[in-house]
């Protein structure tokens, strides 16, 4: 008898003589219907719940807490297996951190961690709330998973630690299953949920694992980088209803460089088995090679740039719990890799048509996933084996490949992201050392406290690919054909998109890397002061310095700031240094990453004082995503300020605030609630009271509110809002005018001009106050469009170019098409209108809370006017 049917008789025994097994209540009998049954869908509480009384019943799972969601719900993974693999639950994560990270392990010692190990795989269930059926199905598999007679799947379990994330967004699942309760029974059922289906950023959640803002990806990127080292991860999601049923690796080209190829051979491994296996159980429409390139890190596969053997699937939708019907014509194919909606290689069994319901879901889901355990249980030694082998062979690249470290030194222009920077890069499980002394090294200066990261590390492609600047890897169709256009951004080097000076060092060093002490933890630097000095002050150089500025003026404390006008933008926020309130800000300021600097006397120049504007944000409908990310802006930096919808612009006096901003949308959603273009009609698939816009009205409102002195700042394409024909009517009076600005997107897009999402140098002039502590030139991040030019204005308006494109090597990374065009047209404008002004960014200052680089230009376009 082999071993593996051993354990199972013997865990069968166990079980019936515990009498676990009769305990199991099913999924009917807790949720009173089947997960997956038509139009019913549960809450995340419910979930949980059920997974916690299967936890109590069986041996074979046990939960534990892995973090909180942005809204304070707990996070969980639920870990499935034999029995007495659950019970050795710590001893094999031991294993698994081993074989992860330790590079030097013996022949002897990994052939008995191999042995001994278990894989790992992890499934994050859901992340995009609306695409609901990988959660639904979730009692499902459970249930299936601890229920089981099945000789085979029993003995995959027995190799198998199955880590299930039931939802990847706790709070986005209850608002979209709350919506969907809410119009069940009416014509909207089954409608768009309006907001944003998470407390920020909703679909952008799985665009944030370089950048790790977000606390329920914070959860789920510390299991692969510091807690339980998987070897195998799928995340899972849906796409839309009329494609293929199902979409499993290989993914299409192109593939990110940095990747070995035995990762991406792996990856086909477990994607060819699902294809095959849901096939033979008569599951069509399932695709390969399709629609979805893999070069990119943003999404939770980023942990393939650590060596975990990641991939996504997704199935196709439902509306949420509602059926469709599909009729075969609607069948079609929207991505590259499927050019007709046909029998092919990447499709070889075509789902006919018909209806689509949420139990069809169920049933891929369930296959998809025993069909992944199966193939980590057939593989586990040489999938273990790969973990540690893998490891040791990035460590060995590091020391024989260029690039060999990262120097971030200390003398930095916004010390606060450097700072930011090298703990990120922790919580990412890299290591991090300090020079202990000060060399010198390819002719140039280092000293002592200068950041050193290695590239000989276990997650060196993970460390490459986020610290170097992108390259696009440019692939064809065809040899000379069409060129494979980006799937999403291009651009996401963190040194750049922070500001901070990175050095690429391509030489060995002995000197060097005898100079070298880890840095444990989180990076602090020690916070203490002699008693006598005059002002603690905050540089605007500092990106933080805005956010003590606002929670210092919160707690009641006086904050004045000043300029100082040379050719930098010096200056910055200071508070007198008082006994009242002493401890307070004793207490603020030791949890700042930066310590403040000392005044000791009182400055020579003029002080202001620093006064909280009202700012209103204007945040659509529409899953408006920017807007989101805009609110997680501000409540980081502690900036207060309160939402609007467009269509509340119509009645509310908006006198009351100094500042009113429109993040990136298209015009038409502010205007009208919906998008409409000239060239098609969009149908809207949200319930008509959330299809508002401010409309003429609310627009007219709005230009008043400028005229009489007040502040509108936009960014992306939400300036065209203001280009072209504006009407400000009064009583007797109708004004008619135009700001002095044109726009140019079409005629550049014409000449060819394609930037998907890349950083993209501009020139700053140093003699406003918008540009306080910002450098010359930065690299912002630009999506192509708008292109506006000023022109000569006349009457009571005015403009002045604030920051230009440069003209010479625009592209600093990422992927563009005849940039060059743009060089030297206006990127953040500053318009004058009667007694007020707009603030115009054509580029995106505060991309998915990714570019901190361009911070300070909203924070200072809110705080300061043009001067
Ligand atoms: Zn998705």
């Amino acid at each position: 008898m082999n071993y593996k049917y051993f354990t199972f008789f013997a865990l069968f025994f166990t079980s019936v003589i515990t009498g676990s097994m009769a305990q199991l209540i099913t999924p009917e009998d807790h949720f009173g219907l089947k997960p997956g049954s038509d139009r019913n869908l549960f809450l995340y509480e419910d979930l949980i719940n059920y997974l916690q009384k299967l936890d109590k019943a069986s041996a074979k799972m046990t939960m534990r807490k892995i973090g909180e969601s942005p809204m304070g719900k707990p996070m969980y993974a639920a870990f499935f297996s034999n029995a007495e693999n659950i019970e050795q639950l710590d001893e094999l994560r031991m294993i698994n951190k081993e074989l992860a990270l330790n590079h030097n392990l013996s022949e002897k010692r990994q052939a008995e961690m191999i042995k001994k190990g278990k894989v790992f795989f992890v499934a994050t269930l859901s992340m995009h709330a609306n695409e609901v059926g990988p959660s639904q199905a979730a009692p499902l598999i459970a249930h299936k998973i601890l229920s089981t007679n099945d000789p085979d799947t029993l003995s995959w379990l027995n190799d198998v630690v199955y880590m299930m994330i039931p939802s990847h967004n706790p709070d986005g699942m209850n608002m979209i299953v709350n919506h969907y309760r809410k119009y069940k029974g009416t014509k909207y059922e089954g409608s768009s949920m309006p907001k944003v289906y998470h407390k920020y950023v909703g679909h952008d959640n799985n665009r944030d694992f370089v950048t790790l803002t977000q606390k329920d990806n914070q959860a789920i990127s510390r299991i692969f980088s510091n807690t339980w080292f998987p070897q195998v991860m799928v995340e899972k999601h849906q796409m839309g209803s009329t494609g293929p049923r199902y979409f499993v690796p290989p993914n299409h080209d192109p593939i990110a460089e940095n990747i070995d190829a035995e990762i991406w051979n792996w990856i086909g491994v477990f994607g060819m088995n699902m294809i095959k296996d849901m096939t033979r159980k008569n599951l069509a429409g399932v695709s390969q090679h399709y629609a979805f390139d893999n070069y990119w890190p943003g999404s939770t596969e980023t942990c393939i740039w650590k060596n975990v053997i990641g991939f996504l699937t997704e199935c196709a939708s439902v509306k949420s719990a509602t059926p469709v019907y599909v009729e075969p014509n609607e069948l079609s194919v929207w991505g590259k890799g499927l050019s007709e909606y046909k029998k092919s290689i990447n499709m070889p069994l075509p789902w006919e048509g018909g209806w689509w319901k949420l139990s069809d879901i169920m049933d891929y889901e369930i296959s998809s996933t025993m069909s992944i355990i199966k193939t980590c249980s057939n593989h586990k030694e040489d999938i273990l084996k790969f973990r540690n082998d893998i490891a040791k062979q990035e460590v060995n690249k590091g020391l024989t490949k260029a690039p060999y470290y990262f120097i971030l030194p200390g003398e930095q222009h916004d010390e606060s992201e450097w700072i930011d920077l090298i703990n990120l890069l922790h919580r990412h499980g890299i290591y991090r050392y300090s020079l202990t002394k000060n060399i010198v090294l390819q002719g140039r200066n280092y000293n002592k406290g200068d950041v050193v990261i290695p590239l000989a590390q276990p997650f060196r492609p993970f460390i490459k690919e986020v610290m170097e600047k992108q390259k696009y890897p440019v692939r064809h169709y065809t040899p000379g054909g069409e060129i494979i256009k980006p799937y999403d951004i291009t651009s996401w080097s963190l040194p750049m998109h922070k500001g901070v000076t990175s050095i690429e060092i391509d030489k060995r060093s002995e000197k060097l890397e005898n100079s070298l002490r880890k840095i444990e933890g989180l990076y602090r630097p020690s916070k203490k002061y002699e008693d006598d000095f005059y002002a603690w002050f905050f540089p605007f150089t500092n990106n933080e310095s805005y956010k003590a500025a606002f929670v210092l003026k919160k707690k009641g404390l006086k904050v004045n700031y000043f300029m100082e006008s040379s050719n930098e933008k010096k200056g910055g926020f200071l508070i007198r240094k008082q006994n009242k309130n002493l401890k307070e800000i004793e207490q603020f300021i030791n949890e700042l990453k930066v310590k403040p600097e000392i005044l000791k006397e009182k400055p020579d120049h003029n002080l202001h004082a620093f006064t909280v504007p009202e700012i209103a944000l204007v945040e659509t409908f529409l899953h408006d995503m920017d807007a989101g990310w805009t609110r997680y802006l501000f409540d980081t930096y502690a900036i207060p300020y309160s939402v609007l919808r467009p269509h509340e612009l119509k009645e509310k006096d908006l006198s009351e605030y100094d500042a009113i901003i429109f993040p990136d949308n298209h015009e038409s959603i502010y205007m009208k609630g919906k998008y409409s273009s000239d060239s098609y009609y969009r149908r809207n698939t949200y319930p008509p009271e959330y299809s508002k816009g401010m409309g003429k009205k609310g627009k007219q409102n709005l230009l008043k509110y400028l005229n009489d002195g007040g502040k509108i700042i936009t960014w992306g394409r939400s300036g065209n809002l203001f280009t072209g024909k504006q009407v400000i009517k009064d009583k007797n009076d109708k004004e008619e005018f135009k700001l002095p600005i044109n726009d140019r997107t079409k005629s550049l897009k014409n000449k060819g001009l394609y930037c998907p999402g890349s950083l993209v140098e501009i020139d700053i002039m140093d003699k406003y106050d918008y540009s306080a502590g910002m450098p010359d030139k930065i690299g912002v991040f630009y999506r192509g469009r708008p292109v506006y030019q000023t022109e000569t204005p006349y009457f009571d308006m005015d403009r002045r170019v604030i920051a230009s494109f440069t003209d010479e090597n625009i592209l600093l990374s990422g992927y563009s098409e005849n940039l060059e065009l743009i060089g030297g047209y206006p990127a953040m404008i500053w318009v004058k209108k009667g007694k007020g002004e707009m603030v115009m960014f054509t580029f995106k200052p505060q991309f998915r809370a990714s570019t901190p680089v361009s911070y300070k230009l909203i924070f200072n376009s809110l705080l300061f006017q043009k001067k």
